[in-house]
């Protein structure tokens, strides 16, 4: 390996001048520890220590100075999933001076990204934690480009999918374990140290119950766009004018099978006149499963990690997820978030097995593919009778376990009810053309005029024009929301309104001041911004 590096060649004595002279400088971005991401000049490692070290100098920069809040708890989460306190980033400090007593620094010529896998071995958790985060980080500073490095500090080997860490550079990424061949001081020259979670949508349920992320940034854009570049470095491209429409039933063959696949096989293949075809992690080479999904009317799967893999069907394409018994599909979401994040464009549909002779369990098996054994007879024989596992947080809740790991025998009649509950005619993609949606900008001009008649009547007419990117788009239906409220009162009276002006006299009394919001809203769902608020005295 420790040619590897010699590939860019850098000035060796010029590298040590600038560490000597300059020490380290770090300049990051966020304001917590969870969403900070940092670029370092000269960060070093220590491979003996297996320690970063920041090497202080006249001239060594550190921003944020947190003091001793560093450690409080970190100055950085090292994976995307937040605040995991086996996934946190620190530095020691020294200064530049302790280097005359140190190994010769050895430098790492490219530009690096330092960060953690968070479970490189299981499908869901390396395209949600690592590959897109990876990818969007890289996006997100110029000079993480194809040329630069990818450094896993985690400490794992390579790991089952390792093949897909090696799309996202040019260069071969570097295992923590493998630094120490490189020598006993690495510099990195230029480097960024942890990943985006702005694509994220999932939280596994370290602290509270599994679920959606509270505030999801990604939309299906985004995810689609990193499906693309996938595609394009596996070779994979993308049939237009599909030949054939099918079904993909992604199998699993070692644990959670379906035990009937032949006949559900066939029944989706008659139900929907298509044919259908089983793939499997084991049996198949990744590119041709996603060659596969890229292109198919639906992907019918088991609950579990495969079913990431719906980010590369196409749009219109539907994802149907089956729950073994006793596992409430309500709680266990990340394949839904992700079919039903905006723009994504997948029929979602979950089916449990509700019917308990269908299941077969295994409390033999060890604890961690299911067994519970392991446990006193009263707790066995209360997960046993229990119809539904309670809420419960990660990762080793035998309950969940033990229902998780079952495998089912599929009431295909139920099955096709459902689905077609969903699919009326034929599932995939339709041949509609996808607009994305764009919202309303502020509507412009708002002016309001009153008139009083005697006492205790008044007229309030307000009026506005388009929004000014109206102009530019088709849109379907446009309405506008005016809000009036009392000058000091709390509540507000809500119209949607067609037109661009109107006269209210419901409620308006005279010599009285009325705030007044405006905004335009396109086919019933998209809300505009409020103008800036309008005062009307009558
Ligand atoms: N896996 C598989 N076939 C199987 C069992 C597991 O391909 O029969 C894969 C699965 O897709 C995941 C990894 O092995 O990538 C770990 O599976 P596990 O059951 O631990 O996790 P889950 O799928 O529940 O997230």
């Amino acid at each position: 390996q420790s040619q590897e590096l010699s590939q860019v060649q850098i000035d060796y004595h010029a590298a040590l001048q600038a560490l000597v002279e300059d020490g380290t400088r770090m300049v990051c971005t966020g304001r917590m520890h969870t969403d900070r991401i940092c670029r370092f000049e000269s960060l070093c490692y220590s491979t003996e220590a297996e320690e970063f070290v920041f090497f202080h100098s006249n001239a060594s920069v550190m921003l944020p100075n947190l003091g001793s809040r560093r450690f409080q708890p970190a100055l950085l989460d090292l994976s995307s999933v937040e605040d995991h306190n086996t996934q946190y980033f620190n530095f020691v400090e020294l200064p530049v001076a302790a280097l005359k007593f140190m190994p010769k620094p050895v430098f790492v010529p490219d530009v690096a990204l330092i960060a953690n896998r968070f479970n490189p071995d299981n499908l869901m958790h390396v395209f949600h934690d690592d590959l897109l985060p990876i990818f969007y980080t890289m996006q997100q500073f110029p000079d993480l480009d194809l040329e630069s490095r990818l450094f896993f500090m985690e400490g794992w080997s390579e790991g089952l999918h390792f093949d897909l860490y090696k799309l996202l550079s040019n260069k071969q990424p570097l295992l923590r374990e493998q630094l120490k061949t490189l020598g006993r001081l690495l510099c990195f020259t230029k480097s960024y140290v942890g990943l985006s979670k702005i694509t994220t949508w999932y939280q596994y349920g370290f602290v509270q119950p599994q679920g959606p992320k509270a505030n999801i940034l990604v939309s299906g854009n985004e995810i689609r766009h990193f499906s693309k570049f996938m595609m394009e470095k596996l070779n994979v491209s993308l049939e237009e004018s599909a030949s054939e429409e099918y079904i993909v039933v992604f199998s699993r063959t070692i644990n959670r099978l379906i035990l009937n696949e032949a006949e559900l096989i066939l029944a989706l293949a008659q139900e929907f006149q298509m044919k259908t075809i089983t793939v499997s992690i084991e049996d198949h080479s990744f590119s041709h499963i996603v060659r596969l999904i890229s292109n198919a009317s639906m992907l019918v799967s088991m609950h579990g990690a495969q079913l990431v893999m719906s980010l590369f069907l196409p749009r219109g394409a539907t994802v149907v997820e089956l729950f073994p018994y006793a596992i409430n599909p309500e709680h266990y979401t990340p394949y839904k978030t992700l079919s039903v994040l905006p723009g994504m464009d997948l029929q979602y549909i979950a089916w449990q097995n509700t019917d308990q002779e269908n299941t077969v369990t295994f409390p033999d098996r060890p604890w961690d593919q299911g067994g519970i054994a392991h446990l006193d007879k009263a707790e066995q024989e209360r997960i046993i009778k229990s119809k539904e596992v309670p809420r419960h947080l990660c990762c080793r809740n035998p309950e969940w376990l033990f229902r998780v790991y079952q495998d089912t025998r599929v009431d295909i009649l139920s099955l096709i009810q459902v689905i077609r509950q969903t699919v009326k005619l034929k599932p995939g993609p339709k041949k509609q053309k996808w607009t994305s949606d764009l919202y309303p900008g502020k509507v412009r001009d708002a002016k309001c005029q009153a008139s009083v008649q005697g006492t205790s009547e008044a007229k309030l007419s307000v009026s506005w024009q388009i929004p000014w990117n109206l102009k530019y788009l088709k849109v379907r239906e446009v309405k506008y929301e005016v809000w009036i409220q009392e000058q000091g009162e709390n509540t507000y009276m809500p119209y949607i309104l067609s037109h661009q002006n109107h006269t209210f006299s419901e409620n308006i009394k005279p010599f009285t001041i009325y705030v007044v919001w405006i905004r335009c809203i396109f086919n019933k769902n998209l809300l505009g911004p409020f103008t800036d608020v309008l005062l009307c005295s009558t």
